[in-house]
């Protein structure tokens, strides 16, 4: 990671850097952050002729290299302070709660209006909305491309920042271009490293943020941070690292439930933890002690599927949205968890 002593290298600057790791076959990645961009070297960062070389240069201050395979989303890179800005919120600083529809129906777009303003008022401070489902059945309801616009006038009317799931370049393009705040990558898209290398490029400086959710078939805590690294090295570091429950099944619930591995996942990366109890428990009533559960193993926030009427709901609603005052409530305990989490005793633990 190349540090220079300006908060961000000039064009000439920029080119020169680029020719010198170029000819060592190493890619120079900008990473814009909010007071001062750092420039990663993707590829063999070691070799010692290229790091002299850029420490030659008058308007560089540092060259550090980080021993570990994620260059970007390691806990000891230079985007240890890197922070995540969503509508008024930095993500970390207090519980990011993102709550709406599972699923956004095109026939009623009131309802997620509706709801929408109801997740607002409960305390969510993001709205999801799933335009395009990722369904079991291919006979199943698989979205609208029309339901953006819904998800759009959510956010105008609230102002709130949205969340929608992506699963191929064109809903990408579509999501990009309409302004969505938050792209989700679904669990069945967790290792498309296509899609990944796609969403790191095309939101790249374009202060769009990625959910990446961990897949229902990924063990080691590796796998995902480097499905996050693929999204960072194609451009953005903007990610937040969403556990949703694994696979086989706990009996009762419709995944095995892995909010634990919050406190695994932040040893060795910084990046947001955002966990999905609803995906993970599968069932409304389980919903409000998994979030729970969650935020005290030190999770940053819950995405949470909320609707007004569940069972108007279409996709996963009925079966695993909670309602808005159900919501309210569990915001009110979230942060009462959190209080407690952030405790010195704990902190310091
Ligand atoms: C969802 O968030 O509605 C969803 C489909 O999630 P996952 O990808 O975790 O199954
Ligand atoms: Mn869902």
């Amino acid at each position: 990671m190349i540090i220079p002593k300006e908060p961000k290298l000039s064009v000439e600057q920029l080119s020169a850097v680029t020719a010198i790791v170029e000819e060592y076959d190493c890619k120079l990645q900008a990473i814009v952050g909010h007071h001062r961009s750092v420039y990663a070297v993707l590829g063999e960062e070691r070799k010692t002729v290229m790091v002299n070389r850029i420490l030659g240069l008058d308007f560089i201050d540092r060259f550090d290299a980080v021993d570990s395979p994620f260059k970007l989303m390691d806990i000891n890179s230079e985007l240890a302070h890197h922070k995540i800005v969503l509508g008024n919120n930095i993500v970390g600083e207090g519980p990011f709660v993102i709550a709406g529809h599972c699923t956004i129906d095109p026939k009623n777009p009131n309802l997620f209006i509706e709801s929408a303003h109801a997740v607002k008022e409960a305390g969510a401070k993001a709205i999801r909305g799933g335009v395009w489902k990722p369904r079991t059945m291919p006979y199943s309801f698989q979205g609208d491309d029309a339901s953006v616009k819904i998800l759009m006038e959510a956010r105008s009317q609230t102002g709130l920042p949205v969340d929608t799931e992506v699963m191929d370049e064109h809903q990408l393009r579509i999501a990009v271009e309409a302004g969505v705040d938050i792209l989700q990558v679904g669990a069945r898209n967790a290792l498309n490293y296509s899609l990944l290398k796609s969403i790191g490029q095309m939101t790249q400086n374009k202060k769009i943020a990625v959910l990446l959710k961990r897949s229902m078939g990924m063990g080691p805590l590796n796998e995902f941070i480097a499905a996050a690294e693929y999204i960072a090295a194609a451009g953005n570091p903007d990610i937040m690292l969403c556990p949703r429950g694994t696979n086989p099944t706990m009996d009762g619930y419709r995944n095995y439930p892995d909010e634990s591995i919050t406190p695994l996942l932040k040893e060795k990366t910084w990046a947001p933890v955002i966990v999905d109890p609803c995906h993970s428990v599968g069932r409304a009533k389980y919903v409000p002690s998994a979030a729970l559960a969650a935020i005290a193993y030190g999770a940053d926030g819950v995405i949470i599927e909320s609707h007004l009427d569940p069972q108007r709901g279409i996709g996963d609603d009925p079966k695993q949205s909670i309602k808005p005052a159900v919501l309210k409530q569990l915001v009110t305990d979230i942060e009462a968890i959190w209080a407690i989490k952030n405790r010195t005793v704990f902190a310091g633990n």
